[in-house]
């Protein structure tokens, strides 16, 4: 196909194709319409034939009852014969009469075998009875009666009837000697050797032109004499009694025996000479049959539908060839094959113009399709040059995004929030690979922690709803079981009616850094810890270390002024007794309170120096980390405390505990004085029960020693923890507020952390963190 471009015009190199198919379809469609012609027509010709094969039966059979019918005639004479002595020439005629009403009944005759020697006897006979002038005659080549030559034996024509209308047409009949025809005497011989009828060839008919008959003979033998053998039948022969039979009539009778509806036959005498054979031929409907007559074979019409069969007639074999009239034919011919021939061309010839009309427009489509092909090709072209690049910036965006310190996803923004795309990094993040949650095997908003799960929801809904970029930090679970914090950072993308359809964002995992922020506050709140420990200190130092030394030094001047008062009592030589009572006042009293109060104040400031100390020596213990049986730790704990216990009628029950990373000796420190605290502030009012329980959580174990003793006022909560504090330092039980201050400097050094829940008048709940093994 090959288009010009500039006039848009479409040459198509199918020319060959496009005359082909049509060429093929007139030739299928005419081919087809023949081949219908041929069958319908074929069965119509099968219809006539079997039509015209039943009448052509028909005829053959009445011909065959007619001629049978002919010959009983001739058996009734010969029976009349083998009845009679003898028969007079009126009882012949008298006979014989009513069979000659059949007008296919020419002549009825009778010939006697008369032997040369009776010849002469026999013509005297006849003549005296009646008929002058009879003699045995032969016919000359003219057909002149001449006196029949000698021969051994003669058939004389003796009765005929009807014998003057005979004589009438032919002339002298009577006294022909039947042998005299050299052609008929094998005819009757035979019939005398076999006692059957014969019949003659063809013989032309006196009645009129090209009328014909034939003659039957039956034989007679003599009466009482034997006949079953060929010698006693030519012995004992008497004559032949004969028919001259119309053949014209005989056909017409017989067709009267059936109805026909046109069937042309023609009769062929097949023992005659070729020249002589055919016998008589009809023509339904004609009123001349003479010229039929005269047709053979070879000239029917309709040779197609030709039938032909033979049967016997007496000694000879007849022909009898039929065929349709086209009156029989038109009956069962009908339009239909030649209908349908034409209406079959027709239609070949408007389907042939339809495919070329169809043909040339396709061709036209083709071009089109072509030309536009060739477009869609050069569109195609710069497709893929376009999705090369694209293909190409893809990479690009794939190795970013790949390369981004985080999981770059897209996600739906309605329930379940479904991934449609999110990087390899989320494996890193969450432990799943990304094909899990495009899989959609695992939803991302499944791995928020729980506490966060609220403000995740909150912030997202509030990011699409406002249409602000969404940033949020959160934790969620990991697949080895620990808390990842992920930082958030994404924005809501927006279809052109302002729906909202999906999350783009990167999660970027944070833990280390929170992690650092967590150590970082952690030492932050160590440090203040440590400034408030140092400001407990500075405080002790400066006030409760400065009260006992203020009396200290007070009384150190009480005991400088009693000194001196004693110094100048003793310079008097004489001491008075108000003097003496001074001095004794002095020494016993004063002087010793003094010193008391001295000695209580030195007690108090070796005391808050011990503490210090203690609180020193918990920052600055050598410190053994290993994974800690806390069951054991605790076991050893109540062992040491459980006289205290039992004392109080206190209870202690303990869980099964998870161990934990930490020095042994210092957990024990702590647990001892929580469980000691526990007991020493239990309430006396109610039996005692502590309880030790314990549970993993993330990347710590935390414990927890519950009582319900007296609990701690709400205001003091956080006091507790602060050196030396004492919530109630006139306690009954004593203590130097430094337990807790010890505890928290333990935990601080071992990485763990202690809180308190506590309600007064219930009891207290000390919750000890430290790093899971
Ligand atoms: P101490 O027990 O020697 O006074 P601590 O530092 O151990 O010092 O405790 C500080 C203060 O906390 C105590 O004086 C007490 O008032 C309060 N306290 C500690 N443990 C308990 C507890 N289990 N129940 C009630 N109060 C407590």
């Amino acid at each position: 196909m090959k288009t010009d471009r500039k006039s848009g015009i479409v040459c198509s190199t199918r020319k060959g194709t496009v005359k082909t198919l049509p060429v093929l379809v007139l030739l299928a469609g005419s081919f087809l319409s023949f081949t219908g012609f041929f069958i319908v027509n074929k069965r119509e010709q099968s219809k006539i034939r079997i039509e015209f094969l039943k009448e052509s039966q028909n005829h053959t059979a009445a011909l065959k009852k007619s001629i049978n019918d002919k010959l009983q005639i001739l058996d009734s004479i010969v029976h009349f014969y083998n009845s009679s002595v003898s028969v007079e020439r009126d009882e012949f005629a008298m006979f014989v009469e009513p069979f000659l009403e059949s007008v296919a009944t020419e002549a009825l005759g009778w010939a006697p075998r008369i032997t040369d020697s009776q010849r002469e006897g026999f013509e005297k006979k006849t003549a005296m009875e009646g008929l002058k002038g009879f003699r045995v005659f032969d016919l000359s080549e003219d057909q002149k009666p001449l006196a029949a030559v000698r021969r051994k034996e003669y058939l004389p024509i003796y009765y005929l009837s009807p014998e003057s209308a005979i004589t009438q047409r032919y002339g002298q009949i009577l006294g022909f000697d039947l042998m005299s025809v050299p052609g008929r005497i094998g005819s009757l011989n035979y019939a005398r050797d076999t006692a059957k009828p014969s019949i003659s060839e063809k013989i032309p008919l006196l009645t009129s032109v090209d009328k014909f008959g034939f003659l039957v003979f039956l034989p007679v033998y003599k009466s009482g004499t034997p006949a079953d053998t060929v010698e006693q039948r030519r012995k004992n022969l008497e004559g032949f009694v004969f028919g001259l039979l119309r053949i014209e009539q005989l056909i017409e009778e017989s067709l009267k025996l059936i109805s026909t509806r046109g069937v042309e036959i023609q009769l062929f005498d097949l023992d005659a000479d070729n020249n002589k054979n055919f016998i008589y031929g009809y023509v339904p409907g004609q009123s001349s049959k003479s010229s039929i007559s005269k047709k053979t074979a070879g000239d029917l019409w309709y040779s197609k539908f030709q039938h032909e069969e033979t049967f016997a007639v007496a000694d000879r074999t007849w022909l009898i060839k039929s065929c349709p009239t086209p009156a029989l034919i038109s009956l069962f011919r009908t339009a239909e094959p030649w209908g349908l021939l034409i209406t079959g061309h027709i239609l070949t010839v408007v389907c042939g113009a339809y495919l070329i009309l169809t043909e040339k427009r396709t061709a036209a489509i083709e071009g089109l399709v072509h030309l536009r092909t060739k477009e869609l090709h050069t569109e195609l072209d710069q497709h893929k040059l376009t999705e090369q690049a694209l293909r190409t910036s893809e990479t690009q965006f794939r190795t970013l995004v790949e390369n981004i310190p985080g999981a770059v996803y897209r996600c739906e923004v309605a329930p379940p929030w479904k991934t449609e795309h999110i990087s390899n990094a989320i494996k890193d993040i969450t432990g799943h690979p990304a094909a899990d949650f495009i899989d959609g095997k695992i939803l991302f908003g499944d791995l928020i922690i729980p506490s966060d799960c609220k403000l995740v929801e909150q912030t997202v809904s509030e990011c699409i709803k406002n249409k602000t970029p969404l940033e949020i930090e959160y934790g969620i679970y990991h697949t080895d079981g620990s808390i990842r914090y992920v930082y958030e950072r994404g924005a809501a993308i927006y279809n052109d009616q302002g729906k909202p359809i999906y999350l783009d964002g990167v999660i970027v995992d944070i833990t280390d850094r929170r992690r650092n922020e967590e150590e970082r506050e952690r030492l932050i709140r160590a440090i203040e810890s440590k400034n408030k420990e140092l400001q407990s200190i500075v405080y002790v130092a400066s006030h409760d270390l400065r009260s006992p030394l203020v009396n200290i030094m007070g009384f150190s001047d009480e005991l400088e002024i009693c000194c001196q008062e004693l110094k100048d009592l003793l310079k008097n030589e004489i001491l008075s007794d108000d003097d003496k009572m001074k001095i004794e006042v002095l020494l016993e009293d004063s002087i010793p309170q003094s010193l008391k109060f001295i000695g209580a104040g030195t007690n108090k400031i070796n005391m808050l120096i011990e503490g210090l100390l203690q609180v020193s020596r918990a920052g600055s213990f050598r410190i053994n980390i290993a994974t800690t049986d806390m069951n054991e730790i605790i076991k050893n704990v109540i062992e040491n405390v459980i006289f205290r216990a039992r004392e109080l009628g206190a209870e202690i029950t303990v869980e099964d505990l998870p161990p934990c990373l930490a020095d042994g000796p210092m957990v024990n420190q702590v647990f001892s004085n929580l469980i000691g605290n526990a007991l020493k502030y239990l309430d006396p009012e109610r039996k005692g029960h502590i309880s030790i329980t314990g549970k993993m959580e993330g990347d710590h174990c935390i414990y927890c020693v519950e009582d319900n003793g007296i609990g701690i006022p709400e205001k003091c909560i956080e006091k507790v923890f602060e050196i030396f504090h004492r919530i109630n330092p006139s306690d009954r039980e004593g203590g130097e507020g430094l337990g807790l201050t010890i505890v928290t400097r333990i935990l601080d050094r071992l990485h763990g952390s202690i809180s308190v829940e506590s309600k007064l008048g219930q009891g207290s709940k000390f919750y000890v963190t430290l790093p899971k093994a």
